[in-house]
């Protein structure tokens, strides 16, 4: 039986150098925000959540933010930390990195993923103004030199139409993508945009990227009042399903809708977001003691919640 499984991105921190991303809620928050390294999680909560999805069976998508938060020196310390509670190597997406910079990550991740989110250029560069394609297409071709492999955001309805595929489709040829995470847009307030996309039109980028790239891994995200479409992008040819608050929402109804919908989809779910299952603490034994019971305290925070 093929198998399904939910991916979560982990936050480093609630602030982002550009912040001026036209759909994004960073972009409603950076004048409130004056100090980035207040903005910085603590490093227990960050690697509590990093053990909760190791036990949980929850995929880390990629590490998010942070960039401009934290010095070179502390994310590299940061990510190796993650990297060792989480027992695998990591994707990284906090920016565009410089050779200096993935060279020094490169033991603990496996590769990196451009933010692109729309792929028609005349929309881009209106709603993402200081993400030029440019600097990404860069990125990707450090990582072809250093052996790191590579990933993607798309969002759809910004206002691109399914006549921009083809754009698509040359840039994960040209690029050899890895990995592709798709997006329905989720209006926030404060920002311009009023709707997200039907589902039918979602879908229609999902289905025309997997006929074209049968081994790409496509990771589909969706929101609470859309799940039940889960099923049809797991048939559509999403491989996983990311973007739910899987610690907050823990065993809710939607949690459970979602593990019904990988069913319809004839997917077996691995992980869960519905059972919580005996956690053994021994894997913090490689941190040290204070480090270790501040680890502790949050992921004991966290079960509550969970249990709720
Ligand atoms: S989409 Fe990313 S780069 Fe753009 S404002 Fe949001 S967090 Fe920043």
């Amino acid at each position: 039986m093929k198998t399904t499984h939910f991916e979560r991105a982990i936050f480093l921190s609630w602030y982002c150098a550009k912040g001026d991303c036209k759909f994004c809620y960073m972009s409603t928050q950076k004048s409130l925000i004056r100090d980035p390294r207040k903005a910085r999680r603590s490093t227990a909560s960050i690697l509590a959540e990093a053990f909760l999805c190791k036990k949980l069976g929850w995929k880390i998508e990629f590490l998010s933010g942070g960039y401009e938060s934290y010095t070179t020196e502390e994310l590299l310390n940061l990510i190796g930390k993650i990297r060792a509670i989480y027992g695998e190597k990591l994707w990284l997406n906090i920016g565009v990195l410089n050779e200096k910079e993935l060279r020094l990550f490169k033991p603990y991740i496996q590769g990196v993923c451009g933010a692109v989110e729309c792929i028609n250029p005349k929309i881009h560069d209106k709603v993402c103004p200081s993400k030029p394609i440019k600097e990404i297409e860069s990125m990707f071709r450090l990582c072809d030199k250093l052996g790191l492999k590579k990933s993607m955001t798309i969002i759809i309805g910004l206002g691109e139409t399914i006549n921009d595929f083809p754009l698509l489709k040359k840039f994960i040829r040209k690029h050899k993508i890895n990995k592709i995470t798709f997006y329905r847009l989720k209006p926030h307030k404060g920002t311009p945009f009023r709707k997200g996309p039907k589902t039918d039109y979602y879908l229609r980028w999902i289905r025309k990227t997997r006929k074209e790239f049968p081994k790409l891994e496509i990771v589909a995200g969706s929101w609470l009042t859309h799940l039940d479409e889960i099923h049809l992008l797991l048939d559509g040819g999403a491989d996983a399903i990311t973007k739910f608050p899987s610690i907050k929402l823990f065993n809710s109804k939607y949690a459970k809708k979602i593990e019904q919908e990988a069913k319809k989809a004839g997917r077996k779910f691995t992980g869960t977001l519905t059972k919580l299952p005996k956690i053994n603490y021994n894997d913090l034994n490689k941190f040290d003691e204070p480090l270790k019971e501040q680890i502790t305290a949050k992921l004991n925070i966290y079960i509550s919640r969970m249990k709720i």
